[in-house]
């Protein structure tokens, strides 16, 4: 699957990944609205927001950041239950953000939840980061103020990328 490249302004994301980070988990996104809505404020230069890739729910895969730079997608860190996390370094600088349209009460598309799971797979691949719980994850578990990506089952999305790769 090759992710169609959209990019976004320098203001939105950081060149390269500092202190020499790389990708170690994937986080998990819910974009709270229309995929046209999440991506306008990826595009908007004063919203210093943005992730690696945006999936619709027709299952269409657009990048904004490339990998090996450093998107804004959970920079905010409150009471995290992940267990992976890095005490007092920025978690955006070695994770990949996937946003995916829609709102947290929405049961995900076959498109979607299909699209999703190839696309981790590709970069779990990619960096050698593993198909569990811990590697991939969900929003809420570095920012537990906010629900994202709320309904969707991680599990079921790690059971089908494992299928993949196996
Ligand atoms: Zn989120």
């Amino acid at each position: 699957m090759q992710p169609i490249w959209i990019g976004c302004p320098d203001s939105n994301f950081r060149k390269g990944r500092p202190y020499g980070f790389h990708p170690e988990a994937i986080v998990i996104h819910i974009m709270d609205g229309s995929f046209a809505a999440g991506e306008s404020v990826f595009q908007d230069p004063g919203t210093q927001k943005s992730a690696h890739y945006g999936i619709s729910k027709a299952g269409a895969v657009h990048q904004y950041v490339n990998e090996k730079d450093t998107a804004f997608h959970a920079g905010i860190v409150v009471d995290p239950t992940w267990g992976l996390l890095k005490p007092g370094v920025n978690p955006n600088f070695y994770t990949v953000g996937i946003e995916h349209e829609g709102v947290a009460a929405d049961v995900w598309t076959e498109a979607q939840l299909a699209a999703s799971t190839i696309l981790v797979s590709q970069i779990a691949e990619r960096w050698r980061i593993a198909l569990d719980a811990d590697h991939v994850i969900r929003h809420h578990q570095i920012r537990s103020t906010k629900t994202c990506p709320g309904g969707l089952d991680v599990g079921q999305l790690l059971a089908r990328a494992t299928g993949i790769t196996a």
